[in-house]
């Protein structure tokens, strides 16, 4: 039988903002030590009332518009009951009915919606006793709700990657998955027929990797089970990185569990009557630097490269601009192939590939010695230029003195020079190099084919 799989997708975000989403505690997630950023409003002490984060809500409608999605024109916050340990409150405030965002397309897939919410703290599990840090609790974290339109790992990945992208250009998240600040989670099934199949959970994906690795897994694993007559179980599954599989960690839970309710302590937002809720410009989007970067026809990959890493793009567009189209393709080149390679700028600064690129078109540096240039500027930083002389880098180019060098090699090789005379192409070849060697590589091999051709012509 053909199976067909749907794949809808939960991404979680952690907000940039100075303060948390209700409080007004610290939004730092590179603090160590635990349990210091906080305040009785995010263990919700009787008494204390959250106020709504104006930062984080703008940065989701920034992110909302972007994606084209409709920005709710009311909006409100609702209680999600449930308890753990990590979630102080024995709720944690979302939005249920009136999500900030609703509709919007990205990489091809259509969203079901975006929401704010809080995070929740974090727990350690050691030998007998569990240790919990609240210095996350009350992060602002937004949520997106794909569709089920997803059909493979490599879609499911793809669409990951853009919405990644997106976050970062617009400096809503840093979005690094290592660090817990963006989290995945794929719900997939198959189906033989038209009707969608019953839907698995799985978390804890936290690299585009573990997405692909899981989504297969369950692919397979689905299809098996349907082959096998028996049918796929509702429920939350985890991704075990070493194992490579998923397993079962708990029956799922359904809205009517969590209680919502509308929180009766937080104001409902009008989100139109808002000045600063009425996003009209943005950033340049990653689809929109990807379409600019086309046209410089640098082939597919150096695109990707210098759209996928913002700091790469932002060094290129400042190397490139006013340069002529030969100029920006090598710029690219030493962007994405020589200085991707060495692991990153070292101490190469502003300006100094547009230098180089612009030694390399005038011939005063062989696409060697600029290599060997910017390995130097890499190590030791500096003027392109000076660089380049001070360590004897710089093409000869002056006919004099070439000229000497063209007249004993000629001298040297007289069979040779017959050959070419007779109409033999690669003596040619030959020659020159033989005057690159005299040089020890520092002449331009352009002036030489020249001399010699003059010379034997005379
Ligand atoms: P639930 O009520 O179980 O939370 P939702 O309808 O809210 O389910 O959808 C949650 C996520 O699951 C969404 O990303 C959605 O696209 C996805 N989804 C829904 N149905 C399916 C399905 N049959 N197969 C795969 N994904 C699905
Ligand atoms: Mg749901």
């Amino acid at each position: 039988m053909e199976y067909k799989p749907t794949i809808g997708l939960e991404i979680h975000a952690e907000l940039e903002t100075q303060t948390k989403m209700f409080s007004r505690s610290c939004n730092d997630s590179e603090e160590s030590s635990p349990n210091v950023n906080i305040t009785p409003v995010d263990l919700a002490h009787p008494g204390t009332l959250p106020v709504v984060n104006k930062e984080a809500v703008k940065k989701v409608i920034m992110v909302g518009v972007a994606l084209e999605g409709e920005i709710a024109d009311f909006t409100e916050f609702d209680r999600k009951n449930y308890f753990y340990p990590d979630i102080p409150k024995g709720y944690q405030i979302s939005q249920y009915k009136y999500p900030l965002v609703s509709g919007g397309k990205i990489a091809g897939v259509k969203l079901t919606r975006i929401h704010l919410e809080e995070d929740t703290g974090t727990s350690q599990h050691k030998d007998d006793y569990s240790l919990v840090n609240y210095n996350r609790a009350g992060v602002p974290l937004m949520e997106l709700v794909t569709e089920p339109v997803i059909t493979s790992s490599e879609e499911a990945s793809k669409f990951a990657k853009e919405f990644q992208l997106l976050l970062q250009y617009l400096g809503v998240s840093k979005a690094n998955m290592e660090k817990g600040e963006m989290r995945l989670e794929a719900n997939i099934s198959v189906s033989s027929d038209d009707k969608f199949g019953t839907k698995v959970e799985v978390k804890n994906l936290n690299s585009f990797r573990s997405l692909e690795k899981a989504i297969d897994f369950e692919i397979k694993r689905q299809i098996a089970l349907l082959e096998n007559g028996e049918k796929v179980v509702q429920e939350t599954r985890g991704w075990h990185d070493e194992k490579q599989v998923t397993f079962s960690q708990r029956n799922k839970e359904y809205a009517e569990d969590y209680r919502y309710f509308p929180d009766p302590d937080i104001p409902k937002l009008k989100i139109s009557e808002i000045a600063d809720f009425n996003i009209k410009e943005l950033p340049e989007l990653p689809w929109q630097r990807r379409e600019r970067y086309q046209k410089y026809e640098l082939g597919n990959d150096q695109v990707e490269m210098l759209v996928s890493d913002m700091s790469l793009g932002e060094y290129f567009d400042g190397e490139v601009k006013n340069a002529p189209l030969e100029e920006v393709k090598i710029i690219s080149n030493y962007i994405t192939s020589d200085l991707v390679g060495l692991g990153g700028f070292g101490k190469v600064s502003t300006g100094n590939l547009k230098d180089l690129a612009k030694l390399v078109t005038s011939g005063t540096l062989s696409s060697r010695g600029a290599k060997d240039t910017l390995k130097i500027l890499y190590e030791e930083g500096g003027d392109t230029e000076k660089v380049a002389q001070k360590n004897n880098l710089i093409q000869q180019s002056d006919e004099g003195p070439l000229l000497e060098i063209v007249n004993k090699i000629l001298s040297e090789n007289n069979s040779v020079v017959e050959e070419y005379k007779n109409g033999k192409e690669s003596s040619l070849q030959f020659l020159i190099g033989q005057g690159m060697k005299e040089t020890k590589g520092s002449a331009n091999p352009q002036v030489l084919a020249k001399l010699i051709k003059e010379l034997i012509g005379a």
